[in-house]
């Protein structure tokens, strides 16, 4: 498989809170008395990690723990060589959350024994870009300045995302703002930043205002489609950032009405409970890919479920398999166990009920497992540049753990 839309992994031995914090998309401590390992993530990990580790499947939290820490740096490299050993031949990696907390896409792909590749987060090259600008008083040049900073970043990376989810969500005007109107935004954003921000400290830039969020959606898009890099957007289950009603994949319809003469790739990620809307449009418009990400390792062993409703109406061209680990090895192998084994469980009962043949099966497999990825980001100038084949190392699909 190729994992399309994952994170980097923290280097360092993590106490129990701190790790308990990477197992809950919401990223606050359990209510007193109660575990973040009392659920479908922690029993998974439990199941499938420690073994890995050299444990027994479903020992205890606290004995899974204290291998790990023994095991220090080891065990980041144990559990993402498993992950490669369940079929992982490559990562593209979002380096925009959190970035100096883990390590990089060259530091995960030699964990993992795998080719890694960046996927550029457009909101954090704008915040870039404006802390810049900022500093040398030259305000009025960020438009202009972070389209070149993003074109620059473009020409390393497979793919580009956005998280506007995240930050207001898809009910945006999907008309392009007039060049005025963002300069004003600009200033009055960075404005309302400074004034907010304690004497000692710089302003912390983080754009979340929907004039700048739809010039950043629409330079994003022009930059994918002169690049040939297709953009993922966040959609669905995430963290308390979000408003869930508002990133339904269906919200975005008149945005892939208004780019549908682009011809430019949009990758809803995650999409989990809307995965069925996101199967829909994948099935409607030719422009749209998805993925379960995150969501299949966190409904833990339904998995299967999820992913036969994800495969009702959505086209076998159209579904891609990604981890969306942040923070720990664990969340890659058991994405790549989850996928592995639920598609599995799922084909198999199709073929032995007579809906599908083998060969079919095998073909949802790999397209959904690594094909599509490969196919889809096959003219990203980050793989163009490195040499490799489309989309990074080919392999066959590995064996179902
Ligand atoms: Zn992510």
């Amino acid at each position: 498989m190729i994992d399309h839309h994952v994170h980097g992994v923290v280097r360092s031995v993590l106490p129990r809170p701190a790790f308990e914090l990477l197992i809950n998309e919401g990223g606050w401590v359990a209510p007193p008395g109660t575990s973040h390992f009392d659920s479908s993530l922690g029993a998974a990990i439990r199941r499938w990690c420690a073994p890995v580790l050299g444990l027994d499947p479903l020992c205890p939290p606290d004995t899974y723990l204290g291998r790990r820490a023994e095991l220090g740096d080891e065990a980041n490299r144990l559990l993402l060589r498993a992950a490669a050993g369940a079929g992982l031949v490559g990562a593209y990696v979002d380096t925009g959350h959190r970035s100096g907390e883990v390590c990089t896409p060259e530091e995960l792909g030699a964990l993992a024994g795998v080719p890694a590749w960046e996927v550029v987060r457009v909101e954090s090259v704008f915040e870039e870009a404006a802390a810049a600008a900022a500093a040398e008083g030259r305000v009025a040049e960020l438009p202009d300045r972070w389209a070149a900073l993003l074109r620059r970043r473009a020409l390393t990376a497979v793919g580009l995302k956005s998280v506007v989810a995240y930050r207001h969500g898809f009910d945006l005007d999907p008309t392009p703002p007039a060049p005025g109107e963002v300069v004003v935004a600009v200033e009055r954003w960075l404005q309302d930043a400074v004034a907010g921000a304690p004497g000692d400290r710089p302003p912390r830039l983080r754009v979340a205002d929907p004039v700048l969020l739809r010039h950043i959606l629409w330079e994003a898009a022009a930059v994918g489609r002169e690049q040939r890099l297709p953009l993922q957007l966040h959609a669905g289950f995430g963290d308390a950032d979000l408003d869930l009603h508002r990133v339904d994949p269906v919200v975005f319809t008149p945005w892939l009405r208004a780019w549908r003469s682009l011809d430019l790739p949009v990758v809803f990620l995650h999409c989990w409970p809307y995965h069925r809307q996101a199967a829909y449009l994948a099935a409607i418009w030719p422009s749209v890919y998805f993925d379960l990400g995150a969501s299949l390792n966190y409904v833990g062993a339904r998995a299967p479920a999820v992913l036969a409703e994800a495969l009702e109406v959505a086209p076998w061209s159209k579904l891609l398999y990604s981890s969306d680990a942040f923070g720990l090895a664990e969340l890659v192998h058991l994405g790549a166990v989850a996928f592995v084994r639920g598609l599995d469980a799922v084909l198999s009962r199709w073929v032995e009920s007579g809906e599908l043949t083998a060969v079919d099966a095998d073909r949802v497999r790999s397209l959904a497992g690594a094909g599509n990825a490969r196919r889809l980001y096959a003219g990203a100038p980050g793989l163009r540049a490195s040499g490799a084949g489309p989309a990074g190392t080919p392999g066959p699909a590995a064996p179902v753990p």
